[in-house]
């Protein structure tokens, strides 16, 4: 079985609603090959991992979409779901990916504190934002 494992920077989100406070961290997308579904047993190969009120999680994309579709993850942890997507699949990546990915090798080898790290892919993902907003125009 080929493993290939994409690590993702943890995000923690809260979010409020109903005063019910759901934590949510998206963690990683494995591409396992031939498996199956932790979730529903159905046959697949992309396998997501995310942590909700502490729980670890893992399920195979549509089951990952029914379980955290409806949560406010916001627009930085959509962003890290589509990378992680793009690097299992083999998918190009564009110069913000590059970047970030770049960021999160130094978060992995602690070249720089993670403060530092985090500070910048705020920045990066902040930018990515800002070209993207502009392109609407
Ligand atoms: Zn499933």
């Amino acid at each position: 079985m080929k493993l290939f494992v994409v690590y993702i920077v943890y995000m923690v989100y809260i979010y409020r609603k109903l005063e019910i406070m759901t934590t949510f961290k998206f963690i990683e997308i494995k591409d396992c090959g031939h498996t199956s579904c932790p979730h529903c047993g159905a046959e697949g190969r992309y396998i997501y991992t995310w942590e909700m009120d502490g729980k670890v999680c893992s399920a195979m994309a549509g089951c990952y979409k029914a379980l955290t579709g409806k949560l406010e993850k916001g627009e930085d942890v959509r962003y890290f779901e589509l990378l992680a997507e793009k690097q299992a699949k083999n998918k190009p990546l564009n110069g913000w990916d590059k970047n970030i990915m770049r960021l999160q090798g130094f978060l992995a080898e602690g070249k720089y504190s993670a403060e530092w790290v985090n500070a910048k892919i705020a920045q990066v993902l902040s930018e990515r934002k800002m070209f993207l907003a502009k392109k609407r125009w």
